[in-house]
């Protein structure tokens, strides 16, 4: 009996959607390293996009969509041969890619504009990378502040700005608050403080932005987090920071 060829741990760097979430994590982390790549995505114009109240594909959305795209694709453009990594994305989301696709980028790129799996397997993979990433705060801070930064140089949108230039406050849709009420299950972010018992959970007071108005923050579903009263008003007073602490799955 043959067994099978063992892989050191450094090889298994195969598709999955922790790797691109991981990726994610790391540009917005680290955000001068790859300062080009986020230009293009969120820059000038595209700061428009930035700018729209709560839409339900967020920002982080847009951001994963085009990263994961790249990062997909990658290997076409160094004309790898191999193709690891998109070949087990192919798998992963059953999408259908002739051999003569992969032949050379101008084939890949043909196949990519006539492929409509192949657009729906991004959709799929940027909703499963926005899952992972829209529990933690920490990152949700990070991205927002980046965010922030092309709200508050972009020369667009006037009308949905304040004259010194911030985003103006608009309601809280009620499907947001919902979303954000069961992500951060009933609970303070900061002090873990339950306020189911407390308050209806449509009350908008309780919902926060990461990064507040303010300060250039917007409107979206992933700059907001649940606080209580308190809290809300020591972050106010202090510029606390976000709780990088995950809620606990199981309360003891
Ligand atoms: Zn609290």
């Amino acid at each position: 009996m043959t067994r099978p060829r063992s892989e050191n741990y450094y090889e298994a760097r195969g598709f999955s959607v922790y790797y691109l979430a991981n990726a994610v994590f790391n540009i917005v982390s680290r955000p001068g390293v790859y300062i080009r790549g986020i230009e293009e995505i969120l820059g000038d114009m595209r700061a428009l996009t930035l700018m729209r109240p709560f839409h339900k594909y967020t920002n982080l959305h847009e951001f994963i969509r085009e990263i994961s795209t790249d990062i997909v694709t990658e290997e076409v453009e160094q004309e790898d041969g191999e193709y690891r990594f998109l070949r087990e994305f192919f798998r992963t989301y059953n999408v259908v890619c002739p051999a003569s696709a992969l032949e050379n980028e101008d084939a890949f790129w043909q196949f990519t504009s006539d492929s409509d799996r192949f657009h729906r397997a991004i959709d799929e993979l940027t909703e499963e990378v926005f899952h992972v990433l829209f529990n933690d705060v920490g990152f949700l801070q990070n991205f927002n502040r980046l965010c922030a930064g092309y709200i508050e140089g972009s020369g667009f949108g006037e009308e949905r700005k304040t004259q010194r230039g911030t985003l103006k406050r608009v309601p809280i849709p009620a499907w947001a608050r919902r979303a954000i009420f069961y992500r951060d299950k009933g609970g303070c972010r900061s002090c873990k403080r339950s306020l189911a018992a407390l308050i209806n959970q449509l009350e908008t007071e309780r919902y926060d932005h990461i990064v507040p108005l303010a300060r250039f923050g917007a409107n979206d579903i992933t700059n907001l987090q649940l606080l209580c009263e308190p809290c809300n008003l020591k972050k106010s007073a202090t510029h606390l920071p976000v709780s990088m602490l995950y809620q606990r799955a199981i309360r003891p």
